[in-house]
């Protein structure tokens, strides 16, 4: 039999898994559980992401793991263990259902169906981060092609399994010309091998105000990290379903399942919790695992108790609810309705074989890369450009490179720039070779050089390259 890992984690973690593994055993899931312990606990013991290397090996080894909310303590020096998980099993996509289930859980879209496909480790997520001036700290933004093609694909592949029939890619590629460029033109690459799934793309902030204002009109929506946490709690938001609702996180070795809610602290102890998030999240796993049969008997019974009306108090609501019940009492009555379908809600009816395995990316023929000149980022808190273009003329005078532009947050400020425009004490300095140079990293090294003994503050340095003759480098705002 088939073992997975579990954690009870906190709060109301412990009642929500009972509730899960007690419908389990009554639909016959042949599983075997292996329980850690991970959370607040380990947290409070010393362990800086709330989980030991006990707890690391048992899911390692089982791949597969089912995981209750925990609670972070307040306070610096924890680490997020989502985060942790996420990265260090590689589980590259997140997968977020939300959908309404109108008339008997309040919402303003009774036919909204959206799954959001949200890639998991990396974009500003990369948590690469750094103080560079007094004034102005920066976060790296690292799209990379793998990791797009990646989650891309997931989502078509995603949409075929379960028959969704469209495919909506959020980005700002009309800012973030390379990063989100690169998303947006994989987005186009992948789609064309998708010719039965309808594909569009929509500019995040439109995007995120559509799905606020008519979620009725999307159906998979991929997206890159940051985006995608943002517009999976719209989605769940609108949808009147936070608590109901289920994530899926996937990897190409190991999978996480979880309830998209907290350990709700406030309620924890009094048979008061929902079960339902982790239930979902619970029989996204059955499917993940190929254990079909269990996965619709379970869904569909847990759509019948929704419909019968009976509701934990998060969903209780006088006019749709026949029953006020319990954590315990909730899966008892999913229970008795195994073997039933609901007959106002859909009933599932996915694929038999719903397992989604990804080709390897395919290596790209790496492209003729030119070193074209050098942005030196620099500290001073003069914050007149035209005294940082003399320092850096006069630095620089005897190397291969020559001063053509300064920015300031990406604004062209030299030469010729507006007095208006706001300047803090990080710049920006493009240098280029001189004509008659050929380009080499020594030049840029001596270029360093010059500059220090000059005393000019370097922060750090971006090196400009042409990617099969084409410039890899976005241009000052202005240039
Ligand atoms: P929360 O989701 O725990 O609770 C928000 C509100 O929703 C509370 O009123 C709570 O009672 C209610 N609620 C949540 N789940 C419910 C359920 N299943 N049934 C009925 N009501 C439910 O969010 P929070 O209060 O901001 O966070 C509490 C703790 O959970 C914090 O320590 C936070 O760090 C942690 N957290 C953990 C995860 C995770 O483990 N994946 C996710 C989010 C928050």
């Amino acid at each position: 039999m088939k073992k997975i890992t579990i954690a009870k984690g906190d709060g109301i973690g412990p009642e929500i898994m009972d509730a899960v593994l007690d419908i389990f055993q009554a639909a016959q899931v042949p599983l075997e559980y292996e329980t850690i312990e991970i959370g607040e606990k380990l947290y409070l013991d010393g362990y800086a992401s709330g989980i030991s290397s006990a707890s690391w090996e048992s899911i390692l080894k089982n791949k597969i793991f089912l995981k209750s909310p925990i609670t972070t303590p307040q306070g610096g020096g924890y680490k997020s263990l989502n985060v942790t998980m996420r990265k260090a099993l590689g589980l590259f996509a997140n997968i977020r259902p939300t959908q309404s289930y109108f008339p008997y859980v309040a919402s303003n879209f009774p036919k909204m169906n959206v799954v959001i496909v949200r890639e998991n480790e990396e974009d500003l997520y990369a948590g690469i981060e750094h103080q560079q001036t007094d004034e102005v700290v920066q976060c790296l933004k690292l799209i990379s092609r793998p990791g797009s093609e990646k989650i891309i694909r997931y989502a078509f592949e995603y949409a075929k399994k379960y028959k969704r029939k469209k495919v909506t890619c959020f980005s700002k590629d009309n800012i973030m010309k390379l990063t989100d460029g690169l998303f947006h033109q994989i987005f186009k690459e992948i789609a064309v091998e998708y010719p039965e799934i309808q594909s569009n793309h929509m500019i995040i902030d439109i995007g995120a105000a559509r799905l606020a204002a008519q979620p009725e009109s999307f159906d998979v929506i991929v997206t890159s990290n940051l985006y995608g946490d943002i517009v999976s709690d719209i989605a769940a938001e609108v949808a009147g379903s936070v608590g109901l609702a289920g994530s899926v996180n996937i990897g190409s070795s190991c999978a996480m399942f979880e309830a998209i809610h907290g350990s709700a602290p406030d309620i924890a102890g009094q048979d008061k919790a929902n079960p339902s998030g982790l239930l979902q999240a619970g029989i996204a796993m059955l499917f993940h695992l190929g254990l079909v049969e269990n996965a619709i008997a379970i869904q569909n019974a847990w759509l019948k108790t929704i419909e019968d009306g009976i509701h934990t108090p998060d969903i209780y609501n006088a006019t749709t609810s026949s029953q006020l019940v319990g954590t315990k009492a909730f899966a008892q009555a999913v229970i008795s309705n195994i073997g039933q379908k609901p007959t106002r809600l859909q009933a599932v009816s996915p694929p038999k074989d719903a397992i989604i395995i990804l080709p390897e990316v395919a290596p790209k023929t790496p492209k003729t890369k030119g070193l074209v000149g050098v942005d030196v980022f620099v500290h001073q808190s003069n914050k007149n450009p035209e005294v940082l273009a003399s320092r850096l003329q006069d630095a620089t005078q005897n190397t291969g490179l020559v001063l053509k532009m300064i920015t300031n947050r990406g604004v062209k400020v030299w030469p010729n720039g507006f007095d208006e425009t706001f300047c803090t004490d990080h710049w920006r300095c493009r240098f280029e070779w001189i004509l008659e140079k050929k380009p080499s990293y020594s030049e840029v090294l001596l270029l360093l050089q010059e500059l220090f003994k000059h005393q000019l503050d370097v922060i750090k340095t971006e090196n400009l390259y042409m990617f099969d003759g084409l410039p890899a480098y976005s241009m000052g705002q202005g240039q």
